[in-house]
């Protein structure tokens, strides 16, 4: 039986709500577990992702894989999205009308999915969930109150990991550590008071 995660991912498959259907090679709908208790969200698809139709298949999507591999996890235990479904021309930046027509796409993932943690990668990630201007430097590594979860940590996007060098790099560790944490010590679902 279908469900309606697989209805909204074919929804998306065919989706002209913004332009950027006119550039695009595949929608990338998102990657792993429906039921994950972990759910990242990244930016947008970049050219890796856009030819494969899958999120984070490229070099970010490598030093994301390398990360939870050190918290003894895998893609397949968590769920990866983005914020926007389809790919900006030459990787420019999600403009906010683009972020207003997908994100709807993203709001409904996060209640089928209903994940105990949502971590966001980097900063459009962050302010889109978070409502925030906030840079993510000042936000990396917290633990936020947001909607159904234990908690929102937002950690910097691999890419300015890449870029950053080592200390960039050693923060995402450490950010990952306490992800792996709230959900060890997150409370059972399902009890009340
Ligand atoms: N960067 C992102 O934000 N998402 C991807 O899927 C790949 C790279």
């Amino acid at each position: 039986m279908e469900t309606e995660f697989d209805e909204l991912s074919e929804l998306a498959s065919v989706c002209r709500n913004c332009e950027l259907w006119r550039s695009r090679t595949n929608v990338v709908f998102g990657a792993g577990s429906p039921t994950a208790k972990v759910l990242f969200v990244g930016e947008a698809p970049g050219r890796d992702e856009d030819e494969q139709g899958l999120p984070f298949v490229g070099r970010s999507g490598q030093l994301l894989k390398a990360l939870l591999e050190e918290i003894d996890m895998c893609r397949e235990d968590v769920y990866i999205a983005n914020v926007l479904k389809c790919r900006p021309p030459r990787n420019r930046d999600p403009r906010p009308d683009e972020i207003a027509r997908c994100c709807a796409y993203l709001d409904r993932q996060i209640e089928l999915i209903d994940p105990v943690v949502v971590v966001t990668l980097g900063n459009f990630a962050t302010r889109y969930l978070l409502g925030t201007e906030i840079g993510i430097t000042r936000l990396r590594g917290r633990r936020f109150k947001f909607r159904n979860t234990e908690a929102l940590i937002p950690t910097f996007h691999p890419a300015a990991a890449l870029r950053g060098g080592s200390s960039k790099l050693d923060d995402m560790r450490a950010d990952f550590r306490i992800i792996r944490r709230s959900i060890d010590l997150a409370r059972p679902r399902g009890l009340t008071g």
